[in-house]
């Protein structure tokens, strides 16, 4: 068992933020000029160490987007990708050439696949372009990271003659990308320990780690680079790049910051940016994050299930290994839902304001269970209308049992069964439209002079199964009562709606005169 290691020996990862490179690269993810400035300052302002902004060659949108990214980004390095030719490294060096920190990023496949079908290229004439490449680059610029693309399906010796001479002209960052998302966590490891170990000047460079998710394994591979000797972690908020994407940057600097005791390491990224960053790229590039995205997903500090949600409430580090508020976040979210518990019911209601006795905290429970059975979500505003409905039901003299509605071109009936006073009391009427057809029938149960002064109708939440709130004003003698019901059914809400307006009525009544019988009309 390794002693844990305190923060002020982690070693330092260097982060280098690709969003803007590999991540645009993703079909369907390009990043307008303004979008790429505001990105580039979130990423510089959460602390990230290198940010390629593109690929300047590549258009004259990347070339603009780099040079303008490079004029207002100071703390970060900036940086640029160029093939191993001349043009592209010149019209990168021209495109970084504003940065206050700038880098040209030079790359060259070298696995026998890439020198084969894409290259046509022998080894030596590989090796050739390496050095050519970054002997040009640096003569452009002082900071140069040269990649060998395809690194992990590239004979060992190979490699190491290449990484060698790329470090002899001059790079000082050598980047071996999984580009293929092919390897695993222990044999990527190796690699970086083989090459550093083979290669004589091997501890003038930082070597970098980028890994592709193919197999869903770009974090974790990236992690094991480091712990053979790799510094620095190309990444993307929220995973984007290439097909499957990139290892994404949350993942890197929580993974590193979390478990910082035992693998030493740590970076400078403040992770409190996170969430915003993740929200802005989802914005910009119209990929959703998925719900249960580790670090930035929807649900990732999300707790439905009873037994999780009562750990979460005696002590958070039950279910949490970080606090949601460290990556910005909002605070721990106990989404209730069919599997919660009462605990966390009562916890939940407590948060919104509502300090119900046992009976009403009861009552209120069945009901949330009946809905949660009913309802994908059951967000808060759901539980504010349960819990408004039960506690404004006065006295409850009639309560809706069952209701049918036809509707459509062919007219309108509605079917109803109330219980009055605990007798179940059935009618059948007709209407212009649903409503009022259910209303006409609440009217043959319990024939009453009031008056509808209000009927209104409004979704609790999104969703096609949000619940509809539906407040119903009656009004007789200058006597107002309001009734408010939801459902996710408009017709029972409404039904409900009314009933509890005209029970609120009798009640008002009731205090004011004598008590009367309901059937015999009022
Ligand atoms: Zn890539």
């Amino acid at each position: 068992m390794t002693a844990p290691v305190s923060a002020a020996k982690r070693d330092r990862v260097i982060i280098f933020d690709t969003t803007m490179r590999d991540g645009e690269q993703s079909p369907g993810a390009s990043m307008s000029y303004d979008e790429k400035l505001e990105l580039a300052k979130i990423l510089e302002e959460m602390g990230v160490d290198v940010i390629e902004a593109g690929f300047p060659i590549a258009s004259n949108g990347d070339f603009e987007a780099v040079r303008a990214i490079s004029q207002i980004v100071t703390e970060s390095t900036v940086c640029g990708l160029a093939r191993a030719a001349a043009v592209d490294i010149d019209r990168c060096a021209e495109a970084i050439r504003p940065a206050k920190r700038g880098r040209i990023h030079t790359f060259i496949s070298t696995s026998p696949q890439h020198r084969d079908y894409i290259l046509k290229l022998s080894q030596d004439e590989v090796l050739e372009a390496v050095v050519q490449s970054v002997t040009r680059a640096r003569n452009l610029c002082d900071d140069v990271e040269w990649s060998a693309q395809d690194a992990t399906r590239t004979e060992p010796d190979f490699l190491y003659r290449c990484v060698d001479a790329a470090i002899r002209a001059g790079a000082r960052t050598i980047n071996l990308p999984d580009t293929v998302g092919y390897s695993f966590p222990e044999e990527y490891a190796a690699m970086f320990r083989n090459v550093i170990l083979n290669v004589p000047d091997s501890d003038k460079a930082i070597f970098s780690a980028h890994c592709h998710n193919d197999l869903g394994l770009a974090v974790a591979n990236s992690i094991a680079a480091v712990q053979g000797g790799a510094r620095q972690v190309e990444c993307a908020i929220n995973g984007i790049g290439e097909r499957a994407g990139n290892a994404a940057l949350e993942e890197i600097v929580m993974a590193l910051k979390v478990r910082g005791e035992t693998l030493g390491f740590d970076s400078d990224v403040d992770p409190v940016h996170i969430t915003r960053a993740s929200r802005y790229v989802s914005a910009i590039t119209g990929f959703p994050v998925q719900f249960n995205k580790a670090i930035v997903g929807k649900n990732a500090f999300a707790h439905e299930s009873g037994i999780h949600q009562d750990g979460m409430l005696k002590n958070a580090e039950t279910y949490e290994i970080m606090r949601p508020e460290d990556v910005g976040q909002g605070a721990t979210n106990l989404v209730m839902g069919k599997h919660s518990g009462r605990h966390a019911f009562r916890e939940k209601l407590k948060a919104l304001g509502y300090d119900l006795g046992q009976n009403a905290l009861n009552e209120a429970f069945v009901r949330f269970k009946e809905l949660a059975d009913k309802k994908k979500h059951v967000f808060d505003d759901d539980l504010i209308a349960l819990v408004d409905d039960a506690l404004a039901r006065g006295s409850e003299r009639i309560r809706v049992v069952h209701l049918r509605v036809v509707a459509g071109t062919e007219g309108q009936s509605a079917e109803l069964t109330l219980s009055v006073d605990d007798v179940e009391k059935k009618a059948e009427a007709s209407g212009d439209g649903p409503v009022d057809a259910v209303f006409n029938a609440i009217h043959e149960i319990v024939p009453h002079a009031a008056a509808l002064r209000l009927f209104q109708v409004h979704a609790v939440t999104e969703g096609t199964d949000a619940q509809a709130q539906v407040s119903v004003r009656l009004e007789e003698d200058g006597r107002i009562a309001t009734g408010q019901a939801a459902d996710t059914d408009t017709l029972t809400a409404s039904a409900k709606a009314y009933v509890n307006a005209l029970n609120n009525l009798f009640s008002r009544k009731e205090k004011g005169k004598p008590d009367t019988a309901i059937a015999s009309g009022f």
